[in-house]
């Protein structure tokens, strides 16, 4: 049976290599960008979000109809220039309205799997701003915007990024996940050659810290590398991830902070 799986970002980047990883292989691919996709649509606002699901649940069949994957690569890098706000809105609220909005096309999917996209920059950008994080996880998207634009969007990302992975971890135990059947996961990557990593290079505070952080494997990552494991996720032989945090970054991780992680439990 032909395989259909929902691609956010599906237009450039990790997101694109996906895409034609998945058609590739046999997938029936419907693609959400802001471009060049099935479905058109601005996952930055409501009005977006619902239209992208409203579409996507019409190709898939309607009310009775089912999705076997999603995928959400879309997403926005910190810039010097670009307002916090708006990564609050695409990166975190943007994601988590299209994996709950798709949520009941999936539950009637077959072995259906979910996977949101973090950044290892959760792990190895410091000073994370937490109430950038607390804001986007109780929900309230105004709040959550008025506190990244506090703190500019270089520091909104890997807040975006946390609270995003910790809402799959939240939510992939539960009776709306894997409770009907559906696995999530959270993949975290490294610096992988994308347009979005370039636009970071060209940035006038931080561009010059991109080159510089080591990656033990001696490389960037590909978008097809990051492209092979999301379809293996996605797959028969991955039936046994349930929110875990997969973090493919070359070594950077493990030589930057390699007693942080796993964290013992003081309960
Ligand atoms: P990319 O810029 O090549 O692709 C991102 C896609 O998201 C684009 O096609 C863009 O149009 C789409 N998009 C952006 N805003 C949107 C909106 N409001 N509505 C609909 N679509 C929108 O980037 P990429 O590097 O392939 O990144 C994909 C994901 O991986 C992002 O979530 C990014 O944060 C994450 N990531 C990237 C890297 C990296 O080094 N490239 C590292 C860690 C995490």
């Amino acid at each position: 049976m032909i395989r259909t799986t929902v691609v956010t970002g599906a237009a450039s980047g990790m997101g694109a290599a996906t895409a034609r990883r998945l058609v590739a292989a046999g997938h029936r691919v419907i693609g959400i960008d802001q471009r060049d996709a099935t479905v058109i649509a601005d996952l930055g606002t409501p009005e977006g979000r619902a239209s992208a699901v409203a579409q996507v649940t019409e190709l898939a069949g309607g009310d009775e109809g089912a999705v076997d994957g999603v995928v959400t690569w879309a997403g926005l890098a910190g810039l010097t220039d670009r307002p916090g706000s708006l990564l609050a809105s695409v990166n975190y609220f943007g994601t988590t309205a299209i994996l709950e909005g798709l949520r009941p096309l999936l539950a009637r999917g077959d072995q259906p799997a979910a996977i949101a996209i973090s950044s290892n920059s959760t792990l190895i950008q410091p000073n994370v701003p937490s109430a950038v994080t607390e804001a986007c996880l109780s929900g309230d998207e105004a709040a959550a915007r008025a506190a990244a634009d506090e703190v500019g969007s270089l520091d909104t990302y890997p807040a975006t990024k946390t609270a995003l992975a910790r809402w799959v971890r939240r939510h992939a135990p539960g009776a709306d996940w894997a409770g009907a059947g559906i696995t999530l996961n959270v993949v975290a990557p490294g610096a992988v050659e994308t347009p979005l990593l370039q636009e970071s290079r060209d940035d006038r505070t931080v561009g010059v810290f991109i080159d510089a952080l080591p990656i033990p494997i001696g490389r960037t990552g590909t978008p097809d590398e990051l492209a092979a494991l999301v379809e293996f996720l996605l797959g028969p032989d991955a039936r046994w991830f349930c929110g875990s945090f997969l973090v493919v970054d070359g070594g950077t991780d493990a030589q930057l902070r390699p007693d942080d992680t796993p964290v013992n439990w003081t309960p």
